[in-house]
């Protein structure tokens, strides 16, 4: 286990916000996630992360920050007819995860690439995008309980997963360090094309029928031109979360704007893209100080150089008092603010 007093937590946030912290200390197995509990129960204050990409720091930290160690680890455990089970460290990337399982011929993930962040957190997030969400391919969740120390193993049910929420997130939440994910891959690879631009992209590529990696690079090319790359400029992707309003409050916000784009939920319900009322609110491209919002993704707050986490703060609570002056709806962030 490693250990560290005064750490400044610049490198473990994709923001690149300037934090420190008491300690920090880094497990690199299951019995050093058993000491580190230990040392979180002798602590006060704690904080567990991952990679930091969904962190925003307004701070520094009076207490003890707990990650697992950042490495690749990945063992085949087991296969059936049509699937190959691979147990995941919780600190490997699990873009890396991807990128190894579509060179072992094991296929499912191809949609999520290019998520940053790590297997534990994957877990934790229920990360998703183009249609594909972890939560379809996660089998088991090993992790050591804070209170007691206990090695302890969940199955995809009793985490509860919907749509960027799991048990981790909720009644759970700070109460267990995954150590690892068992996730189960397919041998077939299917392609699923009709989500987003990916049909587009390939059709650019003159590309009919990719092969898994032929998606993947798509899928990362997409996300590179739209998304910004946190190791040039500092961000935690989408900052927001999209809103669902009543149906009444649509009716009547599309009296003012007929473009509002939505996604009916159900018959009472309509998602709302946040990015785009923002857009409205003539946000995009703009900044306030050195913080800004992303010139071509309205939705994700940057860091345009040596921003602090209040400037972020700052510049979030702006939009959001501008969304509700407008539109009358309140957006709140989906990162965690510490
Ligand atoms: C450019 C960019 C694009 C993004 N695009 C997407 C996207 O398309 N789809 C999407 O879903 N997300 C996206 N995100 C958000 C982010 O990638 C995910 O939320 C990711 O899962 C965070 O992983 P992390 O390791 O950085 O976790 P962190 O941000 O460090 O932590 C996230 C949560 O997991 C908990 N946690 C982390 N590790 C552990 C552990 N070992 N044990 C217990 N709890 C743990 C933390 O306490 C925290 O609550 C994007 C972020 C960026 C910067």
């Amino acid at each position: 286990m490693r250990e560290i007093a005064n750490y400044n937590l610049r490198d473990n946030n994709t923001f690149g916000i300037e934090a420190f912290c008491d300690r920090l200390i880094v497990y690199d197995s299951v019995a050093e996630a058993q000491k580190a509990a230990e040392q979180i129960r002798a602590a006060g204050e704690f904080l567990i992360i991952g990679g930091g990409s969904n962190l925003l720091l307004t701070k520094d930290f009076a207490g003890l920050v707990v990650t697992p160690e950042p490495r690749f680890g990945v063992e085949q455990v087991d296969e059936d007819e049509t699937g190959i089970y691979l147990k995941c460290w919780a600190g490997t990337q699990f873009d890396d995860v991807i990128a190894y399982a579509i060179a072992h011929q094991m296929y499912g993930a191809e949609n999520l690439s290019l998520i940053p962040g790590e297997v534990g957190a994957s877990a934790v997030q229920n990360i998703g995008a183009y249609g594909a969400e972890v939560k379809d391919l996660i089998v088991k969740v090993e992790a050591v309980e804070i209170a007691t120390g206990n090695v302890v193993s969940f199955d995809n049910e009793a985490c509860e997963y919907s749509y960027r929420q799991s048990r981790f997130k909720q009644d759970w939440k700070n109460k267990y360090l995954i150590t690892a994910v068992i996730y189960r891959f397919h041998k077939e690879f299917i392609p699923h094309l009709d989500y987003g631009n990916i049909r587009a992209e390939l059709q650019q590529a003159h590309i009919d029928m990719p092969t898994a990696s032929e998606l993947r690079e798509a899928v990362i090319r997409i996300r590179q031109a739209k998304l910004p790359d946190p190791k040039v400029m500092g961000n935690a992707g989408s900052f927001f979360m999209n809103p669902i309003i009543d149906r009444d409050k649509f009716e009547f916000l599309r009296q003012d704007y007929p473009d509002l784009p939505h996604y009916t939920i159900d018959e009472q319900h309509e998602k709302i893209p946040a990015g785009w009322m923002i857009d409205r609110c003539g946000w995009k491209g703009k900044a306030l100080g050195r913080a800004g919002v992303h010139d071509k993704q309205a939705l994700v707050l940057v860091n345009r150089g040596g921003a602090t986490g209040m400037e972020v703060l700052a510049l979030c609570d702006q939009v959001r008092k501008d969304v509700f002056e407008r539109f009358g709806i309140h957006i709140y962030p989906e990162v965690n603010i510490v």
